[in-house]
């Protein structure tokens, strides 16, 4: 049995070395766990494919219309020739090696999402009939900048949820009987803000229709959470800190 980094919407490719890949051989009938780690893949190669395809369901979620961005974009990673640098070349989306002071720029999933901004702007106006897609290089950037950072701070938010509801579950399962209502507490206040999330991301979904109703309706919803109130209980809770995302802290131009 094979498989490698390569699905619908992404195609990873490590120009001049081996591209990931994962091969056993088993009995039929089998049940065979794929497996990506350092031995098999890359980091920059499980992060480029992961992001590329978390970016590719943010913006679905947004925009179900947008059919052309549902494409196996190219993810080359580790590329030389330059170091601190990542670019978009109509198509697919190219991080370079780490070098420079720079780690593997496909590490980077801020990164990721900037450049995967930059073919969702073009594919948003090649749809719309615009056949050479976003022209105005400024206006290119700034909404790369925009997509990454609403798609950072959502797309991830609700994995992060979705990750806390699970481990509230396990929680539960084993919890005493004492504190399985402070558990089930903390569960509700996890599906509160999934369902905050859901409301915001729908809200940036409308933004473009003008809809005026949309803000009525989550303005309320907003002042009832944060996540960093749950974030903040949670973490007094359990007893642990809760670790910054990791990500570019340099400043660092990207095209
Ligand atoms: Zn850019």
């Amino acid at each position: 049995m094979t498989s490698s980094l390569s699905g619908p919407f992404c195609v990873v490719d490590r120009p001049g070395n081996t591209d990931a890949s994962f091969n056993v051989t088993v009995q039929n009938p089998a049940t065979v766990d794929i497996a990506w780690t350092p031995v098999n893949s890359a980091d920059s190669e499980r992060d480029g494919y992961y992001h590329v395809n978390l970016a590719h369901d943010y913006v679905k979620a947004l925009d179900p219309g947008l059919t052309q961005m549902d494409y196996a974009v190219p993810c080359h990673v580790e590329q030389t020739g330059d170091v601190c640098n990542a670019f978009y070349d109509g198509a697919g989306v190219n991080f370079y090696a780490a070098g420079g002071g720079c780690p593997s720029i496909a590490t980077l999933p801020d990164v990721i999402y900037h450049e995967y901004g930059h073919s969702v702007n073009d594919h948003t106006y090649r749809q719309a009939g615009m056949g050479f897609g976003m022209v105005n290089d400024a206006l290119h950037e700034g909404m790369a900048d925009v997509f990454s950072a609403v798609a950072s701070e959502l797309a991830l938010a609700q994995t992060q949820c979705a990750r806390l509801d699970g481990a509230l579950g396990r929680l539960l399962e084993v919890a005493a009987p004492a504190d399985r209502e402070a558990v089930l507490r903390e569960l509700h206040v996890v599906d509160l803000l999934n369902q905050q999330i859901a409301a915001v991301a729908g809200f940036v979904g409308r933004l473009g229709d003008g809809a005026p109703a949309a803000l009525i309706e989550v303005g309320p919803a907003l002042q009832s959470i944060t996540l960093g109130e749950v974030a903040e209980r949670i973490g007094q809770g359990v007893g642990q800190a809760c670790a910054s995302p990791a990500g570019a802290s340099e400043d660092i131009d990207f095209f």
